[in-house]
């Protein structure tokens, strides 16, 4: 491969997190030619973590999580197009064409169009809240605004998002109610264990959760909402908020001939091509890892951040990085700081090496084969930082277990 020279046009479709890393990043390698950031959003970019929780708490105005200040802008030096989304990528010429026709020829791409909520087919449609961008949380929060101390908001779904958001309406002085499709929130994601152990936080945050709930319905009715449950109940809700995963934003490239699965599949080095790469969320890359490697997407902040970097090292010095990226996700829900580790499965092993569900603070190692793939802590940030390098080169659960650095 060529590693960029002044010469070249590199154009990042996506001005989020990921995209406005690789911008900075790029500059920092020492890059010197042109560079173009495309945005659907009419906001510089930002970040979306302080969303759910600071930001929807009444604690930050919005503003504060702009990641493109004047003076990083004019730093890097960046052509940015807000606005305008990109509908086409003619990878042969790697040019992107926007929704108002213009027609941008770079010499390389980044795709860092990340992911959107997932809506729910319910009547009340558009009504429903999603807390995804700045936008999002600025609509709920004109329906918030006139509801009284203890109205009921519905949350569907008690997943991380779910869970921050339900948090937030509490400190705000609402009735959050949390509906949620499984037995257990999370069970998909941390496994049968781990999520049992945190299903008493809500009710220790004053919130409500109810679980294997069947929705059939959100509809409108006096002014109100109504959640029709599949059993024929009904419940009445003042607003709906709806967090049920998000899904990659990759329809925009359904012509490219790009290889799309659930994501834009990349390699190792985070390449479609020689010369077009997808970052972030909207990535589904092959991930080394201490068991070998696997094909997967991740939305996570850090790894965002992680691609962002990496690729503008690979393009620019022509050098893959060659530490392992070790994800690293954290959630702050019903006053608890929830962090993992790795990329474990819900079937993983699990092992509790320190703490109890009743103290609220607990460290639990994944493994896998013998092999630890993840950790997951509670209320612990120390000791997880503490196991990262269990993660970093390949370790046994019983070398972990004997070396037990959560102790210290
Ligand atoms: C409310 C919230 C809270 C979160 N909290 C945490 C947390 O606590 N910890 C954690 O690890 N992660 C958290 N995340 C996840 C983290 O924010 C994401 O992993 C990160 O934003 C991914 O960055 P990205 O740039 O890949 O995607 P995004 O941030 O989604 O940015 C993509 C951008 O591309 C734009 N775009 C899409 N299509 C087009 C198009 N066709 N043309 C032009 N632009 C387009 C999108 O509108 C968006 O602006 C949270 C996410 C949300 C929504």
């Amino acid at each position: 491969m060529t590693v960029l020279d002044d010469g070249d046009h590199v154009v990042v479709v996506g001005a989020g997190l990921a995209g406005w890393r690789f911008v900075e990043a790029l500059r920092r390698e020492g890059y010197g030619g042109a560079l173009t950031l495309v945005g659907d959003e009419s906001h510089r970019p930002y970040d979306r973590p302080p969303l759910s929780k600071q930001v929807l708490v009444g604690k930050w105005p919005a503003e504060h999580a702009t990641l493109a200040t004047d003076d990083h802008l004019a730093a890097a030096d960046v052509r940015l197009l807000l606005g305008t989304p990109a509908t086409r990528l003619d990878v042969a010429t790697t040019t992107v064409h926007l929704a108002d026709d213009t027609a941008l020829a770079g010499t390389h791409v980044v795709i860092a169009t990340g992911s959107r909520a997932r809506l729910l087919p319910f009547s009340a449609g558009h009504q429903l809240h999603t807390v995804r961008s700045i936008d999002d949380v600025a609509r709920l929060n004109v329906d918030l605004a006139p509801l009284e101390a203890e109205s009921v908001v519905a949350g569907i779904g008690g997943g991380f998002i779910g869970a921050e958001v339900a948090t937030a309406l509490r400190t705000r002085g609402l009735r959050p109610l949390i509906l949620e499709a499984s037995e257990r929130p999370l069970i998909n994601v941390l496994g049968p264990e781990v999520s049992s152990w945190l299903e008493g936080l809500p009710a220790s945050a004053g919130i409500e959760l109810r679980t294997r709930q069947k929705i059939d319905d959100v509809y409108r009715a006096d002014g109100d909402f109504r959640v029709l449950f599949a059993s024929g109940d009904t419940l009445a809700a003042r607003a709906v908020v709806v967090g049920a995963g998000a899904v990659p934003n990759v329809e925009w490239l359904a012509t490219s001939g790009l290889s799309i699965d659930d994501g834009v599949v990349v390699n190792e080095h985070l390449l479609a091509t020689d010369r077009v790469a997808a970052i972030g969320d909207v990535a589904r890359f092959e991930w080394a890892n201490t068991a070998g490697s696997e094909l997967t997407r991740i939305e996570h902040w850090q790894v965002a951040n992680d691609h962002a970097g990496s690729l503008a090292h690979y393009w620019a010095q022509g050098v893959a990085a060659t530490k392992l990226l070790v994800p690293y996700f954290w959630s702050d829900q019903y006053a608890k700081k929830i962090q993992l580790l790795g990329h474990p499965r819900p079937s993983d092993d699990v092992t509790r090496v320190a703490g109890s569900s009743d103290e609220a603070k607990w460290v639990a190692l994944y493994s896998r084969d013998g092999l630890v793939t993840g950790v997951v802590t509670l209320s612990q940030p120390r000791a997880l930082m503490l196991s990262k390098h269990f993660l970093e080169t390949p370790t046994q659960l019983d070398a972990a277990l004997a070396a037990a650095p959560w102790i210290n």
